[in-house]
C-alpha cells in the first residue's frame, strides 16, 4: 500500500482511538457511579437495571473496538496494515476506508460470522 494512504488511514485509527478511550472512560465512571440520582430519577429497580445493563454492554464494545483499532495501529508498524489476518489477501481499499481497523477482508469476515452463527446455534 503506498505510504500517502498508510498515512490516512493511520490518522484515522488515532482519531477513533483517542474517542474511544474517551467513551471508555466515561462508561467506566457510569459503571461506577450507577447509584447516582439521575439514574433513580428513572424509576423503579428494573429500570436502573436495565440501565447498568445497557452501559456495561455498550462499554464492553467499545473496549473490543479500542481493541481492535490498537491492533490495526500495531499492523500499520509492522506493515502488514491493509492484509487480510485469515487469507493474507489485501482488504479492499473502500472497506478500509469505513473500517479501518478491520481485520478480515469481507469473504473471510462473512465466512467467521457464518460459523460464530454455527457456534452459537
Ligand atoms: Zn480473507
Amino acid at each position: 500500500m503506498r505510504k500517502d494512504r498508510l498515512a490516512h488511514y493511520r490518522k484515522m485509527l488515532v482519531e477513533k482511538h483517542r474517542q474511544l478511550v474517551e467513551e471508555v472512560g466515561k462508561s467506566a465512571l457510569y459503571g461506577k457511579g450507577q447509584e447516582d440520582d439521575s439514574i433513580k430519577d428513572l424509576g423503579d429497580q428494573a429500570t436502573t437495571a436495565y440501565t447498568r445493563e445497557f452501559l456495561f454492554e455498550l462499554g464492553n464494545g467499545d473496549r473490543r473496538l479500542l481493541k481492535e483499532v490498537v491492533t490495526a495501529l500495531q499492523k500499520l508498524d509492522e506493515g502488514s496494515f491493509g492484509s487480510c489476518e485469515r487469507c493474507g489477501e489485501v482488504i479492499a481499499e473502500k472497506r478500509l476506508e469505513a473500517l479501518p481497523f478491520a481485520r478480515y477482508c469481507i469473504g473471510c469476515q462473512r465466512a467467521i460470522e457464518e460459523e460464530e452463527r454455527m457456534a452459537t446455534g
